[in-house]
């Protein structure tokens, strides 16, 4: 149970005085979430930047890169041409000292000619950047005459904003919340505190909204670390706790003597690489120790993660147990079920799958055979984790795509059997203070070579104007026989959007091919998403046209060819998970980015580190760097999925920190007891860390 005191934190946004329905509706958008936002969503969601207007430099003095507030005259409107809606409405303004585009993108009919009438003069703050030789202000965060100016204080955060949402009313709504802010007690220790020179939870909020000094809203600041380091210690603090609970008593090993094994790497069609070899040895040295296993295998995409998953699942078996894994979608647990199955079979390995689709007599059946330890390996979603499923002797967990799951996921698996040991799949590389963050103290293993045999990804960018050369590249490809992939844009709005995208995309290459199109989008029943998918694996369908469904663990080697329109929405993460559906197979692999021009700095970069490698390392690398950097376009600067405050970039050595700071706490007081118990016990509750708490009992 929530401790009362921090009920008021908990409480709905719309509580407030001037937050309505229509406020709730954008601030659930903005703020990420699927219900109402609270009080304590408010607070966390930091400035971006702050403007300060104690200093007005001239436009020819003004620092690139640099949020400044100009006084400029308005002197000309050039609104987007008739035709083409999408480009930006430019405003071109002035001082004595030079000139100003400022630009502003899918605005509203009218907005912009209300907000900055020609002749006026105008007080505009945002970040100045230079494009073709001119300073440009995209999105000015704030715009406001003479009289509105005199009004406004020296130093103003400026916060990351939803379309609709007004910067004034975002303010007002955070200040109510700080003015609802209980007293906390202190869950930092003394010693920490001074060390790093925290100051208290109070104080850091209240600065970071409402700052005194420019450099207060900074992340590296004292009052944003102590912000960042409280989050990781809470993210470090449940780990921790989970992984208490997970402890092996002695004597618990899992592994057999390798017949198994041995028998599926002779039924292998290719031989296993180095790396794969040495994932499987180090999961079976881990299987052997009488001490739970937590081991994370990472490989890009097509690294060949299954087969070592299997090998694992295979040592189980040799020892009289079972092992379960379990993947975030339908379409990949079928995946891993296939790629499984002949090598399961050349074994005498039982494999079942289980997902939302099994029903009625066929689920029971599989229950019962699950339940009387005749399945070795199951294989399906999160339907693996409801109450019925029951192992005879579950000894290994293996979950891929781990962090799409919660703690409580992760929980529910592992406790099916006893002691069960765990491994984890992720494609997506990440670095070391990163595994730290999400998985805690836990084995790395990883999968740095391709398989052999696979040939390199051509990958070109192509601004969407040579749209119908690239329609008429792709004829070509379906002609000799190749497979294609059509990614349709991301909207990150909405579903509905994307669906709508990817519809009309289908309909006009439909027109054009015929019945060799065939189009696969989320929302589709799981039934009719495999038939459809089955159909372009085995040829009948040349040409696939996807939302980013397509995105995890799909597997038709033949593909080869893959279009991604307005590939300059993606992330670089998300573009590398997409471009790995192509290059599987012992065929050239060409992938054709398309992108709207004009391109921003980031999108730019970002398409150039993924035409120069297709080494997923070096991307997530790079994809870290990029966002540390934040984007220029004001949207929400994430660096670390899932966490509100805390930076990977800047709070990297925050994250070591709070790590040995959980340790610590952990030795000391494993029941979280006392006043400092209370008080962490809040701080686990404050970022909702707190699903580890229940299992330790009262106390
Ligand atoms: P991941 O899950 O890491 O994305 P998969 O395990 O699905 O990759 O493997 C991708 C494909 O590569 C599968 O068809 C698999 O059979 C094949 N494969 C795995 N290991 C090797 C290897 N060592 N040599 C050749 N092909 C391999
Ligand atoms: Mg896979």
């Amino acid at each position: 149970m929530r401790p009362t005191l921090l009920n008021p934190l908990f409480a709905p946004v719309t509580s407030l005085p001037g937050v309505g329905p229509k406020q709730e509706g954008l601030l659930r958008y903005l703020l990420g979430r699927d219900e109402t936002p609270r009080l304590v969503d408010l607070l966390l969601h930091l400035p971006s930047s702050v403007i300060d207007r104690r200093t007005r430099p001239k436009i020819r003095d003004a620092v690139q890169g640099t949020v400044v507030t100009l006084e400029v005259t308005v002197d000309r409107h050039r609104p987007p041409p008739p035709r083409n809606a999408r480009a930006p409405y430019l405003v071109y303004a002035s001082d004595d000292t030079g000139d100003v585009v400022l630009t502003f993108f899918r605005a509203k009919p009218g907005y912009v000619e209300k907000l900055l009438p020609m002749g006026a003069k105008r007080y505009v703050s945002g970040t100045l950047q230079m494009y073709d030789g001119t300073p440009q202000i995209v999105h000015p965060d704030r715009v406001v005459d003479e009289e509105a100016f005199a009004k406004l204080s020296g130093i103003d955060p400026v916060y990351p904003l939803t379309e609709g949402l007004a910067l004034g009313a975002l303010k007002r709504a955070i200040a109510q919340a700080l003015q609802k802010l209980p007293e906390l007690p202190e869950w930092i220790s003394p010693e920490v505190m001074r060390r790093c020179h925290f100051p208290p939870i109070r104080e850091a909020l209240t600065r970071v909204h409402i700052p005194v000094e420019m450099t207060d809203v900074l992340p590296d600041g004292p009052f944003w670390s102590r912000l960042a380091f409280d989050e990781l210690l809470a993210g470090q603090l449940a780990l921790a706790l989970v992984r208490a609970q997970l402890r092996r008593p002695a004597g618990n090993r899992h592994a057999g003597d390798g017949h198994l094994r041995k028998r599926i790497i002779d039924a292998l069609p290719y031989a296993l690489t180095a790396s794969q070899r040495g994932a499987a040895a180090a999961i079976a040295g881990d299987l052997q120790q009488p001490v739970r296993m937590l081991r994370l295998l990472q490989g890009d995409v097509g690294s060949g993660k299954t087969v070592v998953a299997l090998l694992a699942a295979a040592a189980v078996a040799e020892a009289g147990k079972q092992a379960a894994l379990m993947a975030p979608t339908e379409i990949l647990a079928r995946q891993h079920v296939k790629t499984v199955t002949p090598l399961a079979e050349a074994a005498g390995l039982e494999v079942a799958i289980l997902t939302g689709r099994e029903k009625g007599k066929e689920r029971r059946d599989i229950l019962a055979r699950c339940e009387a330890g005749e399945i070795d390996f199951l294989v399906g979603t999160h339907a693996l984790i409801q109450d019925d499923v029951i192992f005879r002797a579950l000894a290994l967990a293996v979950v891929d795509e781990q962090h799409r799951f919660g703690v409580r996921e992760r929980l529910a698996l592992t406790e099916k059997g006893e002691t069960v040991d765990v491994l984890v799949l992720s494609a997506t590389p990440i670095p070391r203070t990163l595994v730290l963050t999400y998985f805690g103290d836990m084995d790395v293993s990883e999968l740095r070579e391709k398989p052999a045999g696979r040939q390199p990804i051509d990958t070109r960018a192509v601004p969407d104007s040579r749209l119908e050369e690239v329609t008429e590249a792709v004829g070509r490809a379906l002609a000799a026989g190749k497979r294609v992939y059509w990614i349709c844009p991301l909207v990150e709005e909405s579903e509905t959007v994307n669906l709508t995208n990817a519809e009309a995309r289908f309909k006009s290459l439909h027109q054009r091919f015929g019945d060799k199109v065939g189009l696969v989008h989320g929302k589709m029943r799981g039934t009719e998403k495999d038939r459809v998918m089955a159909q372009f694996a085995s040829g009948d369908i040349g040409l696939l046209v996807a939302t980013t469904v397509v995105e995890v663990g799909v597997d038709v080697p033949a593909a080869t060819v893959m279009v991604i329109e307005n590939a300059e929405r993606f992330g670089l993460a998300q573009l590398h998970q997409l471009r790995g559906r192509i290059g599987r197979g012992l065929e050239a692999s060409t992938c054709l980015l398309l992108y709207r021009e004009p391109l921003g700095e980031m999108s730019k970069a970002r398409l150039k580190a993924i035409r120069e490698t297709t080494d997923g390392f070096r991307i997530a690398e790079e994809d870290l760097r990029l966002r540390g950097e934040g984007d220029v376009l004001g949207v929400r600067q994430s660096g670390l999925p899932g966490y509100r405050v805390a930076r990977s970039d800047v709070h990297a050595q925050l994250i070591t920190q709070a790590r040995d700071e959980a340790l610590r706490i952990m030795k000391a007081n494993p029941k979280l007891t006392g006043t400092q118990g209370e008080a962490l016990r809040c701080l686990l509750y404050l970022y909702e860390r707190d699903e580890a708490l229940p299992l330790m009992g009262a106390g």
